[in-house]
């Protein structure tokens, strides 16, 4: 008795759900703060509660299904947050902790410097007497820690587009194998002292 008087209830919240209008909404989402808005049309659905009840369309569902994200939603609250409100949220912070503050800085600064005293310290003496080339590419062999094979260098020498290649279209079929580039590359590795890879075919 229960049930079907339960299953009746039922059937007619979902009879009155079907019969409710369809809520078309237009995605508000931007990807940035006074960019264009997402823009697709969708349908906003009504929230259901456990015992069936119908909430209706949460006035706050402005996403399209796929902004409904809560990445997209925590971006759309950074968006819109109250810059002035953080601003002095930061110079709030800063007085309290000063002294923290100020000795990270230090540290960060020293990093900094010690960085740069590496790379200074990592160039040849004649560093500013070579072709630009030279500083470029020998820049790249010292930009990473280990060793760089001369397949990296081609790569990251063709994705920066910086030095077009004399010798082919692009470093890497340059690079590929022995030749005019290789020995280039080379001449570059002895001045900057990085040697690559010991190469299996010689
Ligand atoms: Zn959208």
């Amino acid at each position: 008795m229960r049930q079907a008087k339960n299953q009746a209830e039922r059937n007619r919240a979902a009879a009155k759900r079907a019969a409710r209008p369809k809520v078309i909404r237009i995605c508000q989402y931007r990807e940035k703060k006074d960019g264009p808005i997402c823009g697709i049309k969708f349908e906003a659905k009504p929230r259901i509660g456990k015992n069936g009840a119908d909430y209706g369309v949460h006035p706050n569902q402005r996403y399209c299904p796929k902004h409904a994200t809560p990445a997209a939603r925590a971006h759309g609250r950074w968006l819109n947050r109250n810059v002035e409100r953080y601003k002095a949220y930061a110079i709030d912070y800063r007085d309290r902790n000063l002294v923290s503050v100020r000795k990270k800085q230090r540290i960060a600064a020293k990093a900094k410097r010690d960085r740069v005293a590496a790379t200074l310290a990592a160039r040849p003496a004649d560093w500013m007497k070579k072709p630009i080339e030279y500083r470029i590419i020998g820049g790249e062999l010292t930009s990473i820690d280990g060793q760089m094979g001369n397949r990296e260098l081609a790569q990251r020498l063709d994705l920066s587009r910086i030095i077009k290649c004399p010798y082919a279209s692009t470093w890497t079929i340059a690079l590929s194998g022995a030749g005019r580039a290789a020995n280039y590359i080379s001449d570059i590795r002895k001045w900057m002292k990085r040697p690559g890879k010991t190469l299996t075919t010689k």
